[in-house]
């Protein structure tokens, strides 16, 4: 499923277990934020700590469990657990030895929410879906 319209790009990432990693943010052409959907199998850890420049990621684990690592504490995570990280903060995530885990890591840049949700959504009057009466 490939749509595009005025305003909205829609796309399937297909089998994120086999590709181990997805990023959207070519393929739907976002301009505030980075999301990747990621699967590490049984076992496997992201082979590196890293942080970031100016950007502040959000992982959260939609699947599966496994381990979190920043700036030395360690601690488990598992299906509904979400993690903030500081853009300073070191990072590294690993799936359990006995489950994979998949997640999904959102990016953006530290500092720079001015308003979300009510603040900036509103309901509109003007147009609806078929299913709404
Ligand atoms: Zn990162």
């Amino acid at each position: 499923m490939n749509k595009t319209g005025k305003n909205y790009k829609a796309t399937a990432v297909g089998d994120v277990r086999a590709k181990g990693r997805v990023e959207l943010h070519n393929e739907l052409g976002l301009t505030g934020s980075e999301i990747s959907i990621n699967e590490l199998p049984p076992g496997f850890s992201v082979p590196f700590v890293h942080s970031h420049k100016r950007n502040e990621e959000v992982y959260i684990v939609i699947n599966g469990k496994g381990r979190f690592y920043v700036d030395g504490d360690e601690f488990e995570v598992a299906e509904g657990s979400v993690v903030r990280v500081d853009p300073a903060g070191q990072r590294c995530i690993a799936a359990a030895t006995d489950s994979s885990i998949r997640y999904i890591c959102i990016q953006t840049e530290a500092k720079s929410l001015l308003q979300f949700t009510q603040t900036d959504g509103f309901i509109s009057a003007t147009t609806k879906p078929s299913w709404l009466k």
